[in-house]
């Protein structure tokens, strides 16, 4: 029950912070899994992927695959969609933290 409650607040959170790598540079997956796991959020590629996917549907980040050493990588970058919404969190999100800090 916790963990599930836990894992709500979470997602908003974890989508803050894949839109605000996406607009620093283009990643891939498991760049950000690895990226996460620094932060302390332990993430499977199978809680992962379908969040990448629901925000590229939300039309928040973009795809496009790239050729690295021979094998096909998908990227993703922000659009200016998420770049609407990343400003509007990060306000909200800096103004909420200043409070219960
Ligand atoms: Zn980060």
């Amino acid at each position: 029950m916790q963990e599930q409650i836990l894992r709500k607040f979470f997602l908003g959170f974890i989508q803050i912070h894949i839109l605000h790598h996406a607009k620093e540079e283009p990643f891939y997956g498991a760049w950000m899994i690895e990226e996460l796991k620094e932060h302390g959020y332990d993430m499977s590629p199978g809680t992962l992927y379908p969040i990448l996917h629901s925000m590229s549907e939300k039309n928040l980040l973009k795809k496009e695959n790239r050729t690295v050493q021979g094998k096909i990588r998908k990227y993703y970058s922000i659009t200016e969609l998420g770049e609407t919404i990343l400003t509007e969190a990060r306000q909200k999100a800096y103004e909420l933290f200043k409070e219960i800090k």
